[in-house]
């Protein structure tokens, strides 16, 4: 099942169009977004029986499956080749750091770049949460994710290294740095949910392409880890990790500019845009 994300409103999606959840489920489930994850069993239950009428839409009104998630959870190098370009080599144990939730927004955006800064892509995986979860195990970590969409973990790089140690999370979270979807994809629909392509491209150019079989720590494993410390939310999102070829790892280095627009994708979920601009009078 996809739903999404249509204009602030929840909506099964299907290849014939879009059906509004509070309409077709006769105000059972509301309106927005966010709340559905909390009921998340009882939503996929009903939705596999849900009888509403497909309606067409425009997909410019997409917004973040999870919009508006009380803990977002970044993962630094948990690609074995992006960590050797990063210059921090392979971690015993992969960071862990938050995108500040404001920043989150949907998949077809136009960004302000900070001016004077270095801002780099980071295309991910990204799971949404549709069960608490504390203390979980490995085995189990699935059954708490509510889907997959896709996300770019935006990063400006001279904020993200003006402190000792790095402060990873203000150079991440400037508005607009946090785009998701381009709507949730629920793990049943993959063959196999651990080993999904993904890339990015800037103008056309590919900048970056792997799979997620190449975690260094797997979804489920991620779900084990980040619940051994912090109480997992419904509707808390995770970015996985970047693979290699981010503008860091470079040489020269690059970064992104006023005017480029930048692809991101992973297979069997769909592609995010980005179109970038210069903040007025820089
Ligand atoms: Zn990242």
């Amino acid at each position: 099942m996809r739903i999404g994300n249509l204009d602030g409103r929840l909506v099964i999606l299907t290849g014939a169009g879009a059906i509004d959840v509070e309409r077709a489920s006769g105000g059972r489930f509301g309106a927005g977004p966010q709340a559905v994850y909390a009921r998340w069993a009882e939503f996929t239950a009903w939705a596999a029986t849900a009888e509403g009428s497909e309606e067409p839409y425009d997909a410019a009104l997409l917004g973040a499956p999870s919009p508006a998630p009380r803990q977002v959870f970044g993962i630094g190098l948990n690609y074995r080749d992006h960590a050797d370009e990063s210059g921090f080599g392979v971690p015993d144990y992969p960071s862990v750091f938050t995108k500040f939730p404001s920043c989150i927004t949907g998949p077809y955006t136009e960004v302000t770049l900070p001016p004077g800064g270095h801002t780099d892509w980071e295309v991910e995986l990204v799971a949404v949460i549709g069960a608490e979860g504390w203390h979980v195990r490995e085995a189990d970590g699935w059954g708490h994710v509510a889907g997959l969409c896709a996300g770019q973990d935006l990063s400006e790089r001279i904020t993200q290294m003006a402190s000792k140690p790095p402060q990873f999370s203000m150079g991440k979270s400037f508005p607009g740095f946090g785009p998701t979807g381009p709507w949730l994809v629920t793990p049943d629909e993959f063959e196999n949910p651990d080993d999904l392509e993904l890339g990015s491209s800037i103008n056309g150019v590919q900048m970056q392409k792997s799979r997620t079989g190449n975690l260094i720590l797997s979804v489920p494993q991620l779900v084990a880890r980040l619940s051994g410390a912090v109480r997992l939310l419904p509707g808390d999102i995770i970015f996985t990790g970047t693979p290699a070829g981010v503008g860091q790892g470079r040489s020269p280095q690059r970064w992104l500019a006023p005017g480029e627009e930048l692809v991101s994708y992973v297979e069997g979920i769909g592609e995010l845009r980005q179109r970038f601009t210069a903040a007025p009078g820089s």
